[in-house]
């Protein structure tokens, strides 16, 4: 099999309706799927498939197109050479990828109605423009608490109601994405699952926004390409999330990268949040680090809140309690604006 290559035709700006749709034509009898990045300064159009090189001289003679190259990344749709001004996704309003830090807050599990409803309110006062929360979990031991399922994400609808904060949670499965797409606002793809194709493939397919965490032994590059795997569905709405990698150290429950903040930014123009509370597993780290990734240019964070941490079904160590969340915002606000960023 050749080298997937994509070929990327960027338009000139005085391109016809009728020039435009005669290349997507082309594109389309050729066999492929036209991708088109519509950028501040210019329009592009990839076209990704093995050998898509091969028909260069069919482009070069066809009018509208300014020039011709190629992408050898193997992420493609993902990278910058494909669209070079950065993404921002606007969900009813809510930026991500914008001049705005972005907070995502709520328990690690929606444990019970009270509780999540509880949340809610207390974190968009802190200033969380949106609600975490698991319905379905992935645990380590099978004997931990699962999640309520269902049943939590009629919850999370009404907590979304009541407080107008959108709604992320995590879908774990291919057949869970049409239910979990009904109520969440984003789709939450859990470090563990970075690799289910199948489950990729879906969610590209949706429509929903999607926030796809790193793996806990995920490199940069196979991360990207799990995001292309959305991107390549035609769901171009992909949020990176890091919340730490496995390394030797034990210390802390995993390594946050925040390396992977810059680098990501410079190979991609997807937007990219910092998970603090698995990143460090440990309550009294999250402060520290949730400043160190708005200051290296994180769009954005998401940090677990719990009522009672002592008394959680998952993950109460790392949990803020609601009067932390509100003062830590408090203090994230100066670091935001020092980078020229909003809060
Ligand atoms: C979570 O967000 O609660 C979670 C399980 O995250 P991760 O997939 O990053 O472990
Ligand atoms: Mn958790």
């Amino acid at each position: 099999m050749g080298k997937i290559k994509t070929m990327i035709l960027v338009l000139r700006n005085d391109i016809s309706e009728q020039e435009l749709s005669h290349i997507l034509e082309k594109i389309k009898q050729l066999g492929f799927t036209p991708h088109i990045s519509k950028g501040i300064k210019k329009t592009i159009i990839g076209l990704i498939g093995e050998q898509a090189e091969r028909y260069r001289e069919i482009f070069e003679s066809i009018p509208g197109i300014e020039s011709i190259s190629e992408i050898e990344l193997p992420f493609k749709l993902a990278s910058r050479e494909f669209k070079e001004d950065s993404t921002v996704i606007n969900i009813n309003g809510v930026e991500i990828g914008g001049k705005e830090i972005i907070l995502m807050a709520g328990p690690c599990a929606v444990e019970s109605r009270e509780m999540l409803l509880q949340v809610a309110r207390e974190v968009k006062e802190g200033g969380a423009k949106i609600l975490r929360g698991g319905a379905f979990k992935p645990r380590t031991s099978p004997y931990s608490f699962q999640g309520l399922g269902k049943e939590a994400l009629l919850y999370l609808k009404e907590a979304k109601e009541l407080t107008g904060l959108l709604v992320v949670t995590e879908v774990m499965k291919p057949e869970q994405v049409e239910l979990v797409a009904e109520y969440a606002d984003i789709l939450q793809i859990g470090a563990r699952n970075v690799q289910n194709f199948e489950l990729l493939k879906e969610v590209g397919y949706s429509r929903k926004p999607v926030l796809l965490k790193r793996g806990i032994a995920t490199t940069i590059k196979e991360w990207l390409m799990s995001a292309e795997y959305i991107l390549s569905g035609g769901n171009y709405n992909v949020i990176l999330c890091e919340r730490g990698i496995r390394t030797f150290e034990t210390a802390t429950r995993f390594t946050l990268d925040l390396n992977c903040i810059p680098a990501v930014k410079k190979y991609s123009h997807l937007p990219i949040i910092v998970d603090p509370s698995h990143g460090t597993g440990v309550h009294d780290y999250i402060s520290s680090m949730s400043k160190a990734a708005i200051a290296c240019g994180a769009d954005g964070l998401i940090i677990e809140v719990h009522p009672s941490p002592e008394d959680a079904l998952s993950d109460g160590p790392q949990s803020l309690r609601p009067h932390e969340f509100k003062q830590l915002v408090q203090e994230l606000r100066p670091i935001a604006e020092a980078v020229g960023r909003k809060l």
